[in-house]
């Protein structure tokens, strides 16, 4: 049995990251994918992933060329961590019960049925905490401070890729 504690993985955590940052730009800042990557000290291809995931969603408002960039939308900036968080996550279980190694008691385990109700509780628990709560101070504070990138040019290129 391989079990991993539970915890969010880094695309998600990322995700997160950049939803936060979307949500204090100010009226009409919009930034671009590289910018954010660079503020947050994460890789452009990491950043890009995770940012067309989020346009999927919903989340963010990605667009191309100038003039463009992104933004959080109102659904992001509303959304629960939690409801964001299973997305991003997607359906994986906390144990691998089929792996390579199949386990000879994955045909009727209790111990499966309460691992995942641990998990579903770990969400649950967070989704009474929005976006918007995520950027009240002192996080606030600190996502304004990031130190912007010296050159802003790519501020400008395209939103989720070269
Ligand atoms: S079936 Fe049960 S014992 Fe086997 S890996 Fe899954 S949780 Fe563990």
């Amino acid at each position: 049995m391989y079990l991993q504690v539970m915890q969010l993985t880094r695309f998600t955590d990322l995700g997160l990251r950049v939803v936060m940052r979307l949500a204090v730009a100010a009226e009409g800042d919009r930034p671009g994918s590289r910018q954010v990557a660079e503020e947050l000290a994460v890789s452009y291809t990491h950043a890009t992933k995770v940012i067309t995931r989020l346009a999927e969603l919903g989340i963010v408002d990605a667009r191309r060329g100038r003039g463009g960039g992104l933004a959080i939308t109102e659904l992001g900036r509303t959304a629960s961590v939690g409801w964001l968080a299973r997305r991003l996550e997607g359906d994986g279980e906390v144990v691998e019960c089929d792996g390579a190694q199949p386990c000879p008691l994955r045909s009727g385990c209790r111990l499966r049925s309460a691992l995942r109700r641990a998990q579903e509780a770990f969400f649950a628990s967070l989704d009474t905490v929005t976006i918007d709560d995520l950027t009240q101070s002192p996080t606030r504070a600190v996502l304004l401070g990031l130190p912007r990138p010296a050159d802003t040019d790519f501020q400008f290129s395209s939103a989720i890729g070269e």
